[in-house]
């Protein structure tokens, strides 16, 4: 069953064909509070320094006639299920604003009220992942992986009933907006919907629209050009999940609504960036015993969801053996991918077949050894052949280095150096794809949950240190924050689900 497409029997359907979206009105708050402004972005997108008049569009309020706000319709497969249309049920878009370079920004306001598509919830957001979102998305952007933007964070003044613990004991929150931005929020869902609903007219116009907009490097007519099209989701895809792979980041609900058709990291839920090294690991209580969105599985699972996407564009690309030959390129132009930029994190002039069994090896010696996954790449710039590997890397393990243990780093430092040596690139290259590959600074769970804790009694000194700790994620501008998560919390502290 690999192309099927009628599920027009599902209940959930919106009932307009033709259209994608419904206009929809963020709720008004009373008693808005501002907790940041991205003042660099918003001279980037072409808004002007933040005013205090503007605190009322940054959740919302009172919007002028002109501004026409919607809610676009999408649909997805979650957790591998065909789920039928999702969204967007808390996401509102304000429009485009074009800067002085002629770039466009779509600008949507998250957690500001229900839509047409909120199906039994309420549309708003909490505070703790509307922090979570803000920072870590501004966190992406500087590490220089492909994301949406966050403009501002704000405090709605209204409480919000959430029951994170599945207690039967729900909380009041607070509540909060983020103003978002993206050069698109086209989800795979979007095209989903439209070819689930067969109204295959209305999903070629949002393919035409899409490569007209967004893959305007597509030359070509006719099929050729959703040929062209796919490939090259394809491709910033597996880009992407290079990239993610590269700074320890689990996105932790990457179904099919949650992933972008422009390749961006989109939707910042249970997330979390890996402290100790282990491909297992997943944010999302929910994924378990599963795992199916584990750190080490987010390549194998974009290919899946690629699948899907496949699936819906079947209709125009009518192409089975294309369409299973382009994913199965995928795997090979990912792993490709992946290795090199393993090569580049370990300072290796060119990607060898060799190079295999060594990342093999380096795996299970940080799985065995729970080594943190950014500081030890810190150490490792610092390895030379008088290193003692005991003081090097204790602070580093999240276990005790017995004498076993420090053999198994010496031997592993061994065949590094040899490899260094191999290299036809000097030291000095060397060190500096390192430097350019390791980010220094993380923004790591647990300083993400006492940055909230703070927030929520009114506290924001945190929030603007870390904000200058994420801009600079290649140096270590606050020696504090490049050490390993402490003792006190677990790998998941205060990622929820539940937002
Ligand atoms: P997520 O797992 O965060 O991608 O959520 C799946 C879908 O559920 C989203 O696309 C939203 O449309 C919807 N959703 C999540 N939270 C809310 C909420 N508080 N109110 C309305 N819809 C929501
Ligand atoms: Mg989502
Ligand atoms: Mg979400």
């Amino acid at each position: 069953d690999i192309f099927p497409g009628d599920l027009s029997d599902n209940p959930m359907q919106r009932n307009t064909p033709k259209v994608l979206f419904a206009s929809a009105k963020p709720a008004g708050f009373d008693g808005p509070k501002l907790i940041a402004f991205n003042q660099t972005l918003s001279e980037e997108i072409g808004l002007g320094p933040y005013e205090e008049k503007d605190l009322d569009f940054l959740v919302g309020n009172n919007l002028p006639d002109n501004v026409k706000t919607y809610a676009t319709a999408y649909a997805g497969h979650q957790f591998g299920n065909w789920a039928g249309q999702l969204g967007d049920g808390r996401a509102i878009l304000a429009g485009e604003i074009i800067n002085k370079h002629g770039k466009k920004t779509e600008i949507q306001w998250k957690g500001a009220g229900a839509t047409p598509y909120s199906r039994h919830a309420d549309g708003r957001a909490v505070l703790r992942s509307s922090v979570r979102e803000y920072l870590m998305s501004e966190a992406m952007f500087h590490l220089g992986v492909p994301t949406t933007r966050a403009l501002s964070l704000a405090f709605t003044g209204e409480d919000v009933v959430r029951d994170i613990m599945y207690s039967g004991n729900p909380q009041l929150e607070k509540g909060a907006v983020v103003v978002r931005t993206a050069e698109s929020f086209l989800r795979f869902g979007h095209f989903e919907l439209m070819s689930a609903q067969r109204e295959y007219d209305t999903l070629q116009d949002l393919v035409d629209f899409t490569i007209d907009n967004y893959y305007r490097e597509i030359k070509a007519d006719g099929i050729q050009k959703y040929k062209e099209f796919f490939e090259n989701i394809c491709t910033r895809t597996a880009d992407l999940m290079t990239e993610w792979f590269r700074v320890g980041f689990v996105h932790g609900v990457m179904n099919t609504d949650n992933m972008s058709v422009l390749g961006l990291t989109i939707d910042y839920g249970p997330y979390s960036m890996m402290d100790e090294y282990d491909l297992n690991f997943t944010p999302n209580t929910t994924d378990l015993p599963g795992r199916r969105y584990a750190f080490g599985k987010q390549g194998q699972i974009s290919q899946w969801n690629l699948w899907q996407l496949a699936n819906s564009l079947h209709p125009l690309i009518k192409d089975e053996k294309f369409l299973e030959d382009t994913l199965n390129h995928y795997g090979t132009y990912f792993w490709k991918a992946h290795d090199e930029m393993l090569c580049k994190k370990f300072g290796f002039d060119e990607l060898r077949e060799s190079d295999e069994e060594f990342f093999t090896n380096w795996q299970g010696l940080m799985q065995e050894l729970q080594l943190d996954y950014t500081l030890f790449f810190n150490q490792l710039e610092k390895l030379n052949p008088e290193s003692d590997m005991k003081s090097l890397f204790e602070n580093v393990s999240y276990v005790i280095l017995s004498d076993q243990r420090v053999r198994k780093l010496e031997d592993f430092a061994k065949k590094y150096e040899e490899r260094l040596l191999s290299n036809t690139i000097s030291r000095e290259t060397s060190l500096l794809l390192m430097k350019q590959s390791n980010p220094k600074f993380t923004l790591r769970n647990y300083l993400l949950y006492e940055c909230i804790e703070e927030i929520n009694i009114g506290n924001t000194e945190m929030l603007e240190k870390l904000t200058r700790a994420l801009e600079n994620p290649y140096e270590e501008l606050y020696p504090e924050y490049s050490v390993k998560r402490p003792a006190a919390y677990d790998d998941t502290a205060g990622c929820s689900t539940l937002s």
